[in-house]
């Protein structure tokens, strides 16, 4: 009779013990789901503000002027000051409405305003 009682005793016992870890395990997975689901929403959200910069400041790319360089009339700087790289005769570069000297490459300049929309140079605000 006692021997049935222990036995009922630790049976018991090994049911709360599985249902216990059956608990634990499943908040784990709960915890593993919703920092998933975190993760996911919070990178949405980055990569949206980051498309929506870019539109932006591809937009502020098209509005500014294109010229060809000429080395007779643009003296004040014969490099790009992003790549360092010389301005090559009639080569497509971009001025910035903070100063007509201010002028870079096309495709630097481009790079640039995805990443920061102001001057290279004097750092004005660009739009
Ligand atoms: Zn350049
Ligand atoms: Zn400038």
């Amino acid at each position: 009779m006692s021997l049935y009682i222990v036995r009922l005793l630790t049976e018991s016992q090994f049911l709360t013990g599985i249902m216990l870890i059956n608990l634990l395990y499943g908040y784990i997975i709960m915890l593993k789901i919703t920092i998933i689901i975190i993760i996911l929403v919070v990178s949405l959200i980055m990569c949206c503000v980051s498309r929506k910069r870019m539109h932006i400041n591809s937009k502020i790319a098209k509005k500014l002027l294109r010229i060809p360089y000429s080395s007779e009339y643009m003296k004040s700087n014969k490099d790009c000051a992003i790549c360092t790289t010389q301005f090559e005769e009639n080569q497509q570069i971009i001025t910035l409405p903070c100063d007509p000297r201010h002028y870079f490459h096309e495709a630097c300049i481009r790079d640039w305003l995805d990443i920061r929309s102001s001057c290279p140079i004097c750092r004005t605000n660009i739009n």
